[in-house]
Formats: C-alpha cells, structure tokens, sequence
C-alpha cells in the first residue's frame, strides 16, 4: 500500500459519513444567545422587582436571599423546561485543565407516589459536588474536607442539550478557593478598586471599571481516524515522535488561505453553536502551520469572557468529532511547526465609556492614558517573573522560547510613537512639560496623540506583552490553559501598581502639591523604574537573552523553578495585599502546579517507553529481518564480489537498524531506572525538579533514534501515521 493510503480506510469512513450542519434560516442577530437566559429573558420570565433586583445583583453585586433565589429559580426552570430542559447542573472551573459538571434531574418525589418537576433557589445558588476528586493541594485534607460550588450571577445560565448549566465559583467550606474563578473575581474586584480611585484624578463621576478581555483561540484539527492510530496524541495530547514533513509551514502558504471544505463546514457548525450560546464569534482564519486554526470572538468582560472561552473550548471538542476530526489542544502538538497559543487582549475602560488604554482628545486624556500604561508597565516588570510563572505549564512550555513563540523572558513592546512619547515624558524639565500661564490656563506638553497609534499596525510578534493601539496583548497564554491564570496575576499586579501610584500622588498632594504636577512627578519616577521590561527589539534573538539578564528581568527556564515566582516574598505581598489570595492558597496551588507537571512527564515517558518497545522496535527488526533475507538471497545467486556490492546499502541499513534499536533499548531502560528513582522523592517541589533536569531530556534522546529509524524503515510497515498524514486534511 503506498504510503498516503495507509490509513485512508479509517480516514476515508468520516469523511463519507453524513454530517448535520445546522443550517439556520435566521440571521445571527436573531438566534445570538437563543439558549442563554439573558436579560431580555429575565425580564420576560420574572416578575419586575425580582428583574430589578437581578440587575442590582449583576451590576453592583448586590447579595442574593434565598427567597428571590427561589423565584429566579423558577423563571429559569420554566424557561429551561420550554426548551425540553430535564437536568440542571452547576458548571465550575476546578484546578485542572477544563470544567466540570454534575447533573441532576429536575425532580423531586411528590410525596403521593408521583414526581414533579422542581428547581428551588437552594439548589440554584448552591451545591455540593465531591470535591475530594479535584486537585486541592492538600488544603482540603488540612482544612475541612468539604467543598461546594456557588453560582455567579454575573455570568448567566445556558443551556446545553438537556441540561441548564450554571457557571458557577467552588471553594472549600474554610474558605479557600479551589477553582479559577473565584480567584478571578477577587482580582476584578481589586483592580475595579484601584482603576476606578486613580480614574477619579481625571473623571470624577466614574463609578466603576470594567476590564476587557478578547481572547484569540489557536487549535489544530487531525482526522479522526488518523488520531486514533498515534496512542502518544491520544494519550498526551502531542506527538512524542514523528520526523518533520518535507513540506510544512516553509511556504507560508496555509496562513490565511483558504480553508478546507471539511474544515469550513466543522467551523460553521461550531460557530454557529457558539453564537446560540452568547458567544460573540468574529474572527476565523488559518494559522502559520498546515492544519492550524484560529476563532476570536469580540472582546468582553473578563469574566465572561473566560466562562466563554472554556465553553468554547469544550464545544470545540465535541464538534470537531461531529466532523470525523479531533481538536488538538496542546500548545505544541507537533514538533517542528508552529505552537498554539491564547492571545489575550487585555484592557480597562470605565462605566462611563473610556478606554484607559486609549489616548483622548485632550491633554488631560493624554495624561490619564500615560497613567495607566506606565502603571500597567510598573506592574509587568515588577512581577515579570509570576506573570511568566502564571502562563507556564509542563505543555505550554514546549512552545515557548522557540522561534515562532513569544521568547521565555517577558517584556512589553510599546511601537515607535508610544515609546517617544515615555521618552520625552522622561527627559524634559517640569517647567518644559507644565506652562502656566493665566489664571486657569495651565497646560501640558503631552504631544498630541492620535486617537489610532501607527503602531497598531507595527506587529512585534516576538514581544510576549505588546501594546496595540488600545490595549495589551498577552501573548505567551497557553492554547489549552484557562486564561484566568494568567489574568488573576495581571490584574492583582496592575491592582498593585495602581493603589501604589495613588498612595504617593496622594502623598504629595497632601503636602501641598498640585494635583496634575504630582501625577506627573509620580509618572515619571515610574517611567525610570520600569524601564527595563520596555523592549522593542527582536525578542529571539540571543543578545536579548543576554540584555535580558543584565537588566535584571527573570531568564529562568525550567518550568517547575518558574513556579517558585508565586512564592516569592513580592509576590505573596501582592496577592494578600489585594486580597486576591492568602500565603497558604499560594502554596497549596504550586503544590497542584508541580504535582500535574510531574505527571504529565511521567505518562509522557511511560507511553513513549511503551510506543518504543511494542511499536518501534518490532518493526524495526522486522525491516531488518526482510533486509538479511534479501542480502542472503543475493548471496545464493550472485558471485560473493558482485553479492557485497550490490548489498552493500543494505547491509548499512541492517547496521543502522540494530545500532539505532539497540540505543532505543538501552536508553529506555534508563529511563524506567531514572524514574523508579526520582518517584521516591516526596517533596513535590523536588520531585519535580528531576521529572524535568533527569527524566525529560531523556524523552529527547530516544525520539531523536526513532525519527531517524522512520526515515529508513519501509513506510508500509511503519505502525505510526507519519507527520505528512497527519497534518494535510484533504
Ligand atoms: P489580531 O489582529 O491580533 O487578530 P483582532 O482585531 O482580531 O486582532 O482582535 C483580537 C481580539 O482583540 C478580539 O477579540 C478583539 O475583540 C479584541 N479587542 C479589540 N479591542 C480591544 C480592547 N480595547 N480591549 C480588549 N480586547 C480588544
Ligand atoms: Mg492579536
């Protein structure tokens, strides 16, 4: 069988399989968030004061008592039940990748034998799920082993099937958060805090600021068929063999070209799925590599923004096998070609409509637009460290510090205009940039800032924090990762930065300053200090390692070291100091983090250990066998001279096969010793720390032989569908 076909008949059973896209007749606007009990429903399915208190709930955070509980409670159901709703369940984010869910039925015994349909305000607002099956980090087992899940209302209700689903945060019975959202909230809520004082210099009538996130989803699609022959995909997400394909990305020819049918009708159905459940879609293309994807909805509130995005990615999931294709969701599922990643776009703006991350028409605009970019700067390079710390994963670590990745150093492009402008800020004179002439007539010389910077269009994208025009975008975001990891350290740390900031302008003030000169003062400090982590440069290159580490920024590599940043003095300050976490939540989440990280490892060595020694080996040897009998062959028929000539490359070949096996052999033996030692090792910490200086190089070594022996073993017997069929959807 020639090599394309090899598995065509696995491929070939999708791809003839019928498939259902939906093909609505209404226009988007009309069937956006028809499974989502938003306001519009609310005001349909409750009565007006309980509506009005909802609002309240939602916009301000007002409490909930369980008595309006119970007639929400009721709207929804009748609402739910009208879309043939059965079961509800409360939807959270636990400390795993993804989200978890536990239904139950709508019913209740009706005391005369019967059933009826009942969903009470209780059951709405709280539940207990078995939290002993979630990572906790042993705070469950110090603490109090219980744990129970309480509904957001700021993120609304869906549907899914025959289940309501009801985002919702899951915390220990003591307190302590065990899942992303909780943290989440505490850090929106500090930063709402911080923004909305600091506004108040400049907008008096502000009441509160909102922070905006659009993220932008990197997946890759493998065929079904395909997928299910490569045990090491199926089992860790990525492919821990499989030599380059001679065609791959070189070409640039798959980054915005057409996409194909198959693909199209998988993106359509998604979409359109995606739009029924309030998630505002907009943006889908290619990306760099063959198979690469990307979906980006329009920005939102952060908190829904990530409720949509793990939604999102979970709808991924199933629909893509609708379509005889997996959703590879591994920042780096191939080696070789391009990773995926998150791109967070992250900005703030106030109930009042200001971008604060967008410079105004005024000085005074212009003024509070430098504020809050050199504060969220002073906030990058003061934790520059956590924040890497924050997106670091045993995953996203393949992806990072490659060529075609944001570098393992974060720092912040700023672009040519906005860099001028921190520059003349910082080498004039008070006198030069504040004039005052009459009375009221004070003036500042801010240049003028266009509304749109150039260089919006100016894309660093080697710079893992670019500013954009009107807003940051954190880039080094994991593909698979819930982005709240990454956002609960920027906020907290913007948070910091900015009660910092009014601490010592309000200090000035106090003695006697004038308010706009004492802003000006204090930015310009700030405009020294955060110097270093401006960098506009080429963030690949080696002198930017090197200036890197000169300028004090974190160089670290070694992903389970990256995570000792959450526990550094500055670190843990921050976090308390914005209430966003304790000390010991802190600890019990890195104990999580080198936990997970240990065994992914470990499951990676096990399953490249066992593709080796059941998959690779034979094979080999039965290559090498059917080459013996043909030198042997030869031998029987040709003169001895002419026999070794004419054998001569196979004879090479028998020698590579046993001389690479052999090291296969040897190599993984070692690394089931190494194991066996490095399991001992109780501390988590340390444990991980061998799982990556001892056992993950060695994952290395043994792929380097196996591609090698890929290239020379008869492509019909290779057991593996190879990168060049994994990786071209027909
Ligand atoms: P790219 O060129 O990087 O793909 P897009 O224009 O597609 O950029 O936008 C990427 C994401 O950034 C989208 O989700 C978009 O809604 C979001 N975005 C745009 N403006 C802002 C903003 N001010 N704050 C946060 N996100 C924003
Ligand atoms: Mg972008």
């Amino acid at each position: 069988m020639s090599s394309s076909l090899r598995f065509e008949v696995v491929g070939e059973a999708f791809k003839k399989k019928a498939i259902e896209t939906p093909t609505p007749q209404e226009r988007p606007s009309e069937f956006f968030a028809k499974y989502v009990f938003t306001r519009k429903k609310m005001k349909e399915y409750l009565p007006t004061h309980v509506y009005e208190k909802m609002c309240d709930v939602i916009d301000n955070g007002a409490t909930l008592d369980l008595k309006t509980a119970d007639i929400v409670a009721d709207g929804m159901k009748r609402w739910a039940m009208e879309l043939g709703v059965t079961h509800c369940t409360h939807w959270f984010q636990p400390l795993t990748e993804g989200t978890a869910e536990k239904h139950d039925a709508f019913v209740e015994h009706d005391n005369q034998g019967g059933m009826i349909e009942v969903f009470s305000g209780k059951q709405l607002v709280q539940q207990e799920p078995d939290a002993s099956s979630f990572p906790n980090g042993g705070i469950r087992s110090t603490f109090e082993a219980r744990g129970y899940s309480a509904w957001d209302p700021a993120s609304p209700v869906f549907v899914i099937g025959d289940t309501l689903m009801i985002p919702t945060i899951f915390i220990a019975y003591t307190g302590e958060a065990l899942d992303y959202k909780a943290p989440l909230k505490k850090s929106l809520h500090a930063l709402n805090k911080a923004a909305t004082d600091v506004c108040h210099y400049f907008y008096p009538n502000v009441k509160k600021v909102i922070t905006n996130l659009g993220w932008e989803q990197e997946y890759f699609l493998v065929d079904e068929g395909l997928y299910a022959a490569r045990p090491d995909l199926l089992m860790t997400g990525r492919t821990l063999m499989g030599h380059d394909s001679a065609k791959n990305q070189q070409m640039d020819d798959h980054y915005f070209g057409s996409i194909p049918g198959r693909v199209a009708e998988f993106m359509k159905d998604l979409e359109i799925q995606a739009l029924e459940l309030g998630i505002p879609c907009k943006t889908r293309h290619n990306e760099a590599a063959p198979n690469q994807f990307e979906l980006a909805p329009i920005y939102e509130e952060m908190n829904l923004a990530i409720d949509h995005n793990m939604l999102l990615m979970s709808l991924m999931t199933r629909i893509a096998r609708k379509h005889g294709f997996r959703c590879l969701l591994h920042e780096k599922p191939f080696a070789g070609i391009n990773g995926s990643g998150k791109h967070n776009n992250w900005s703030l703006a106030t109930d009042t409509g200001i971008l604060l991350h967008s410079p105004g028409k005024t000085p005074e605009d212009n003024l509070r637009f430098i504020t809050f970019i050199v504060e969220t700067l002073m906030a990058v390079y003061r934790h520059n460290g956590l924040l890497k710390a924050s997106i670091m994963s045993a995953t996203n670590a393949h992806r990072l510090g490659g060529f075609e990745a944001p570098p393992t150093i974060i720092s912040s492009f700023l672009g040519k205009q906005l860099s001028d402008i921190l520059d003349h800020l910082e080498n004039s004179t008070e006198e030069e940039l504040i004039n005052v002439g009459g009375k009221h007539s004070m003036q500042l010389d801010i240049p003028q800032i266009p509304e749109l910077l150039i260089d919006n269009t100016d894309r660093n994208r080697t710079s893992p924090f670019a500013f954009i025009g009107n807003r940051f975008e954190f880039r080094a975001v994991g593909a698979q990762a819930n982005s709240a990891a990454a956002m609960i350290a920027l906020n907290a740390a913007v948070a910091e930065a900015l009660i910092h900031f009014k601490e010592r302008v309000d200090a000035l003030i106090a003695e006697g300053e004038d308010k706009t000169k004492a802003i000006l003062q204090v930015i310009r400090e700030d405009i020294k200090t955060c110097k270093p982590i401006h960098f506009d440069g080429n963030g690949y290159s080696q002198e930017w390692q090197e200036e890197a580490k000169r300028r004090g920024l974190d160089t670290e590599r070694s992903c389970p070291l990256i995570f000792d940043r959450y526990l550094d003095e500055q670190s843990v300050t921050m976090f308390e100091l914005t209430n966003v976490f304790k000390r010991y939540e802190i600890e019990a989440r890195n104990e999580i983090k080198w936990e997970t990280y240990t065994k992914k490892i470990q499951i990676e060595a096990r399953v490249l250990g066992d593709l080796s020694m059941n998959h690779i080996i034979p094979v080999a040897t039965h290559y090498q066998s059917q080459l013996l009998k043909n030198v042997k062959d030869v031998a029987d028929i040709f003169p001895a001279d002419h026999a070794k000539k004419l054998s001569s490359r196979n004879i090479k070949l028998i020698e590579e096969i046993a001389e690479r096996t052999s090291l296969i052999e040897s190599q993984v033996e070692e690394l089931v010793n190494v194991r066996k030692q490095v399991n001992k090792i109780e501390d988590e910490h340390k444990k991980a720390i061998a799982y990556h200086d001892k056992v993950e190089p060695k994952l290395e070594d043994i792929r380097y032989q196996i591609d090698k022996l890929e290239l020379i073993v008869d492509d019909s017997l290779w057991p593996l569908p190879k990168y060049r069929e994994l990786l071209f959807i027909r």
